[in-house]
């Protein structure tokens, strides 16, 4: 097996719809984390790029706007045709920057594809409303206005699809969008550029910039008055200092920010049923998702066997090269990620947690880490707390529904959570108790392109994907007649 780029994968930045190189000439390196070889070089952006981008945005901003929504929604068609018949390629290159499954990297295109089809369908259904005057001496005209240029910033752990969610709803809107990749994993959404020039977007609309310096570039970017929007899916940490950059202009601001969410299984759940949706909300990613399961509550009836059909389920996953076929489990994305899960890994065990499975990094190339299950873990240890973001397993127990509803609540992220139980009256009462955006009932997999995605309390605000995904870049305005 040769661990290549498939050949025609741009390297250079797109500046509204044309590759070109950095205005610096300098470039950095994008690595494989199952080996720790360099791919390729991209191109470095400046922040002098970055006014460039924003320059041809608006100057194509206008028109953008004032093209037929029927017209914008055929392009994103094109581009949503364009990817799936591209898919064994983007998977290809997602895989080799991101170190996921080739199995996990076809799932991210289609999901990722899928946000391009359903705005494309979207951008013919903004409306506004037409209401009278309670005095009755006029008219309340309302109207959905594109808020102007976009800057989308992407994380890591699905380069396509968290960028198709960001681009799809925003030039169906009619923004003209700059896309700043993470610095990991730039190839994917570069490829992504390509696919918008041959569905026909017009020139300046949308520019991708991978830089090594994001807080140059986007700071650059936030001050500057024509610059209308920011969405952010990233950490809580960056998102606070986002929103904090933001303020000074007032400037529209989304954040799909960390999670950690809850698992719950109780006594009367079908614990086949768990197993499978534990697996599916533990390990979709290998654990490098902001909706994991990130701590497992279980009832005391169930807890033992919970535990052991996990953890053999969990031992059998055979780590690898994401694009080997026996692979079930790929490397980390960086070491620096590596470090964080077996940092917290060690803290739980200092605490007493027992080790199932896993626990300890391996000898050998590449940032691997093993699937992992925890039991007995204490309160207060540090994975309860924070986004693990690999995967790991800790398992809980509990004894009533009104403590399991307390540990679940008990963080201050509020993004997903799971739970399993055959019973409809505690399903109603645990589903409107978990403070959380999303949630999973005798389910382990949740996102869909048709469904709003976001967070509350420090997982961020704002929803992406659905109806709502497009009203974030869109303005209100009120017209008396
Ligand atoms: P992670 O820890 O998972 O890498 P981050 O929040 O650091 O998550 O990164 C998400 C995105 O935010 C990436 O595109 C990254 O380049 C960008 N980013 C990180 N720090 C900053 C910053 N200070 N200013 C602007 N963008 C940033």
């Amino acid at each position: 097996m040769t661990y290549t780029l498939p050949a025609g994968v741009p390297t250079q930045l797109w500046l509204g719809g044309k590759l070109v190189d950095s205005s610096s000439g300098t470039t950095f390196s994008v690595i494989d984390p199952a080996n720790g070889k360099v791919l390729t070089e991209v191109g470095d952006a400046t922040p002098e790029d970055g006014r460039q981008a924003l320059g041809l945005a608006v100057a194509a901003g206008l028109e953008w706007a004032a093209t037929p929504p029927r017209a914008r929604g055929e392009i994103l068609r094109r581009a949503f045709e364009l990817v799936q018949a591209r898919a064994d390629n983007f998977a290809r290159v997602i895989t080799l920057e991101v170190g996921k499954t080739f199995t996990d990297a076809r799932s991210e295109v289609h999901y990722g594809a899928e946000f391009l089809r359903w705005f494309s369908e979207e951008a013919v259904r903004i409306s506004g409303r037409l209401a009278a005057a309670p005095s009755g001496n006029g008219r309340i005209l309302v109207t959905k206005e594109p808020v102007g240029p976009v800057l989308a910033i992407t994380p890591w752990n699905f380069p396509l699809a968290m960028a198709t969610r960001k681009i799809g709803a925003a030039l169906a809107a009619g923004c003209p969008t700059i896309v700043k990749p993470a610095e990991e994993t730039p190839l994917t959404t570069l490829l992504l550029g390509q696919v918008f020039v041959d569905a026909g977007l017009p020139p300046g609309v949308l520019s991708i910039l991978p830089t090594s310096d994001a807080p140059a570039l986007v700071e650059t970017l936030i001050d500057s008055p024509q610059l209308r929007k920011l969405t952010f899916t990233g950490s809580t940490g960056v998102g606070k200092l986002l929103i904090r950059q933001s303020a000074n202009r007032l400037l529209r601001t989304s954040m799909e920010l960390g999670g950690n969410a809850p698992f719950l299984v109780f006594d009367d759940a079908d614990i086949d049923a768990a197993v499978e949706g534990a697996l599916a909300a533990k390990m979709r990613n290998g654990g490098e998702a902001c909706t994991a399961a990130n701590r497992f509550h279980v009832a005391r009836e169930v807890a033992e066997e919970f535990t052991d059909r996990l953890t053999s389920r969990m031992a059998a996953l055979q780590t690898g090269h994401g694009l080997d076929k026996q692979t079930d489990l790929g490397p980390l994305v960086t070491e620096k990620q590596r470090t964080q899960v077996d940092a917290l890994v060690r803290d739980a065990i200092e605490r007493g947690a027992r080790v199932r499975t896993g626990g300890s990094i391996p000898e050998g190339p590449g940032t691997f880490y093993p699937a992992t299950v925890l039991d007995q873990v204490a309160a207060g240890s540090r994975l309860l707390q924070e986004e693990i973001f690999g995967p790991v397993a800790a398992v809980c127990v509990f004894d009533t529904e009104e403590d399991a509803i307390a540990a679940a609540n008990d963080t201050p992220y509020g993004l997903a959570a799971y739970f399993y139980t055959r019973d409809i009256d505690r399903a109603t009462r645990v589903a409107s108790a978990l403070k959380t955006g999303m949630i999973g009932v005798n389910r382990g997999v949740i996102s869909d392109a048709a469904a709003p995605f976001g967070g509350v309390k420090e997982s961020g605000f704002g929803r992406e994907g659905s109806v709502e995904g497009i009203e974030e870049y869109l303005d209100t305005k009120y017209i008396a007649l």
